[in-house]
Parts: structure tokens; C-alpha cells; sequence
């Protein structure tokens, strides 16, 4: 093993170790630690945070929060690496259209997430923040730790040298993107003996419908990407016999993962999340705001995430005081509003028609619910062969309606489609609860 390698394997056992032995007033120290660095360095490289940012000790309720379009519209004067971010996009479009993976000039690896509504979120990572990542990755990403020769069938959106890393670390990783036909995935599988999969839920249902094909054991299943529901993981779980764990993850790094109990916990040393209330009547959902702790070419400090969480307390059997994500919710741009019973509008959390929908039969495979009015929702299905659609559709509606009815709402026109569930064009995500009011 050399040097590095070794280096980068007793920092990520570290990483192991304290997400499960720090206790609460640990992390907190920590935090404050973290949180005062990040500002000073932001204070002293960043243009924007020079400016923003008042000199000496600042509390962090002082700090400006960041948007989306915020982060887009500043980016040349937040990066504290002096890079511009026309020069950046045209490069990364440029890579796409390629299909390579080199880097920007400095060495930077350039990321152009999209989100639903079509507006791109640039990141760049440094070569230390990208080696940091793929180790913080290879700690908490649910590789079991007694595998040895660990082979991933790792689905991207599009490559990104940011992931490259992690073959230095000893795991071999096979690309591909969520286009590749299941048929050609099973083959890959099989040609490189690949024992770990990864990929978003919608990718790894259609493979566990071709798992028969597949002959090798796979050791571990790891999501990320689209939210997970209970049934789909145990689906999985049961479909491959192995563990399934998920991250959770966006742009701005890495924000949850699943601890040994199979529990999804905040991953709190190297994010300080922040949460406010999201006007959910039915349970907790809150919007996140979140500061990354080490990422210093381009901060992300108070940043505003469009994700709606409900988040638990810090008890788990693992051991880790980082808090425990109930449920994820899904985006506050798929809330869908309601009428009201009493007059106004009243919002249902994303969540709710998910578990409407997949709750109602084991034979749903995939599904997307869309509401194009609060008046007005389409529901596309896909069932297993012989499934009962007309007792299924009905179930759904019946959910729907009850939960709407919990909401204090009215659930209004529900109509079956017999279109399939299709992805986001952009962010080629398969966005189950999708608004389009
Ligand atoms: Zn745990």
C-alpha cells in the first residue's frame, strides 16, 4: 500500500470513528471551530465575503444566506480561486458534449448540477477538496468494511473527475450514466464481476428486474440521487440479499449517510445544518439551510437548499450524536397546494403523495404523480405483469383523499395516464411528485 493510500484510509476511519463516538457537546466545539475557520477564510479569500461580512467575531444568525440564483449571479466574486463563471460553464458543456473527464486549468474539477426548474448550479472543487471528498465518500458511503475487493457499478448523470478519486483509495469503478440500456448494465456487471451498485433508486429497480441475469453476489447497494421509499429499499434489499444504504447528497457535498443501524444521519461534522420551519401541517418537514465546513474555492455558507427534511433526535444504536433524517421529503418545488375546505390553499408535503401512491399495492414499480393545477393531478403507473390496476388506482385515490382531507384540503380531479414515468430532461432525475402549476 503506499503512502497516500494509507494516508487517505486512516482519515477515513477517522471519519468512521467519530460520526459514532463523538459525543453532542464534541460535535458542538467542533462546529464552532469549523464555522469560525470558514468564515475567515471566506472573509480573507472570498471578494463577496469581504465585503459582506463584518471584521472580527460574527455570530452565525449575522451572516448573509445564499440562493441558488445568488450563488450563480456572484459566483466570480464568492470563489476565493479567482475564477469566472462563463469560462466555466462553456468549459463544462464543452467536457459533457466530449464525454471526458479533464480538468479545468489549476486543476479544478468543474460540476454543473441542473435542477428541475432548469437553472444550472456551477461547483468547482480544488485537488484537496476533491481527495477529502472521495475519502469522506469512501468512509460513509456504505461500503461494507470487511469487503475486500470492492468493484462499483457507479451511475452518474454525467462523469464527473470528481469521482476518479476514489480509485486511488483501492475500489474500482465503472461508470455509467443513467442512459445505458439494463441489458448492457447486467453485461457489465457480470464481465467485471462488480460486487457493489450504485446508483438513484429509479436505475436500481429496473437492474433488480433483471437480477436473475446477474451472476455474481452483490455484496452492497448504495442510492443517492432521487429520494428512497421504504418499499423500494426493501425491495432492493430483498432482490440482491444485501444491505442498502443511501446518501444523501447534492451539490454542495455530502449531507447525510446511512450509520450500521441503517438509520440516515446528518452528516454533521462537515456540514452545519440549519433548519426552519416549511408550513407542514400533516408532520415536521423543515427547508434546509446548510454551511459546508470545508469547502474553501467556493463557500457555501448559508446556503439555502430547496430540500424538505423532517428530522429526529440523536439517539441511535450506532452510537453517533449526529441527528437521525426521519424522512426526506423530496424538494419544496414539488409541494403540491391545495384548495382548501375552509377557503385559501393548504400545501401536501411531496411525501405524502409518494406513500399514497407506492403504499397502495406491492405490484407499483415506478410511478409519477404531477399536478398541473391545484384542481387537476395525472398519475402515470407502471405495474408488475397481472397486477390489479383498477383496485390500485382506486387505493391511490382514496390515499390521496385521506390525506388531503388531514391537510384540510380537497384533493380535486385525479386522472390516470397512460404515459410512463419520465425523467426531468434536464436533470434526468425521475422526479416522482412533480408540480407543474
Ligand atoms: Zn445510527
Amino acid at each position: 500500500m503506499t503512502v497516500a493510500r494509507r494516508g487517505a484510509h486512516a482519515a477515513a476511519s477517522y471519519l468512521q470513528w467519530r460520526s459514532r463516538h463523538w459525543s453532542e457537546p464534541r460535535l458542538a466545539r467542533h462546529l464552532q471551530r469549523r464555522l469560525g475557520r470558514t468564515l475567515d477564510h471566506a472573509k480573507a479569500h472570498s471578494p463577496y465575503y469581504r465585503h459582506h461580512l463584518p471584521s472580527g467575531p460574527i455570530a452565525l444568525g449575522e451572516v448573509p444566506r445564499m440562493t441558488k440564483a445568488e450563488m450563480m449571479s456572484h459566483f466570480d466574486a464568492i470563489n476565493t480561486a479567482g475564477l469566472h463563471r462563463d469560462e466555466l460553464i462553456e468549459f463544462r458543456i464543452e467536457q459533457e458534449r466530449r464525454g471526458s473527464t479533464d480538468l479545468y486549468p489549476g486543476g479544478y474539477a468543474v460540476g454543473l448540477s441542473s435542477g428541475t426548474s432548469g437553472n444550472k448550479v456551477l461547483t468547482v472543487l480544488s485537488a484537496r477538496e476533491r481527495s477529502r471528498y472521495a475519502i469522506l465518500l469512501w468512509a460513509r458511503s456504505g461500503l461494507p468494511a470487511q469487503l475486500e475487493e470492492r468493484r462499483v457499478l457507479f451511475a452518474l448523470r454525467t462523469n464527473n473527475p470528481a469521482f476518479t478519486a476514489i480509485t486511488a483509495l483501492g475500489v474500482e469503478l465503472q461508470y455509467v450514466d443513467y442512459f445505458v440500456p439494463v441489458p448492457e448494465l447486467v453485461d457489465l456487471v457480470n464481465r467485471h464481476r462488480l460486487n457493489v451498485l450504485a446508483g438513484p433508486p429509479s436505475l436500481l429497480i429496473q437492474l433488480a428486474e433483471h437480477a436473475d441475469a446477474i451472476k455474481g453476489p452483490v455484496e452492497a447497494v448504495i442510492t443517492y440521487a432521487e429520494e428512497i421509499d421504504p418499499s423500494t429499499k426493501q425491495r432492493l434489499a430483498e432482490t440482491f440479499d444485501a444491505h442498502v444504504s443511501e446518501i444523501y447528497q447534492g451539490a454542495e457535498g455530502m449531507l447525510g449517510f446511512t450509520c450500521t443501524t441503517g438509520n440516515l444521519h446528518l452528516s454533521e461534522d462537515t456540514a452545519l445544518i440549519e433548519l426552519e420551519p416549511a408550513a407542514d401541517t400533516l408532520g415536521g418537514a423543515e427547508r434546509v439551510v446548510v454551511t459546508d465546513l470545508y469547502r474553501r474555492t467556493q463557500p457555501f455558507i448559508r446556503y439555502e437548499l430547496n430540500d424538505l427534511l423532517e428530522v429526529g433526535g440523536r439517539t441511535c444504536a450506532c452510537g453517533s450524536a449526529f441527528r437521525i433524517i426521519e424522512r426526506i421529503h423530496g424538494r419544496t418545488d414539488s409541494v403540491f397546494l391545495l384548495a382548501g375546505i375552509d377557503g385559501g390553499e393548504v400545501r401536501l408535503m411531496p411525501d405524502y403523495v409518494r406513500r399514497s401512491i407506492n403504499q397502495a399495492s406491492g405490484d407499483v414499480i415506478e410511478y409519477q404523480a404531477i399536478q398541473h393545477s391545484p384542481e387537476d393531478i395525472e398519475i402515470r403507473l407502471e405495474l408488475a405483469k397481472g397486477a390489479d390496476e383498477a383496485t390500485i388506482r382506486r387505493t391511490i385515490v382514496a390515499n390521496l383523499e385521506h390525506w388531503a382531507g388531514r391537510a384540510h384540503g380537497r384533493i380535486g380531479r385525479i386522472s390516470f395516464s397512460p404515459e410512463p414515468p419520465a425523467r426531468d430532461p434536464v436533470s434526468h432525475k425521475l422526479v416522482r411528485v412533480v408540480s407543474r402549476r
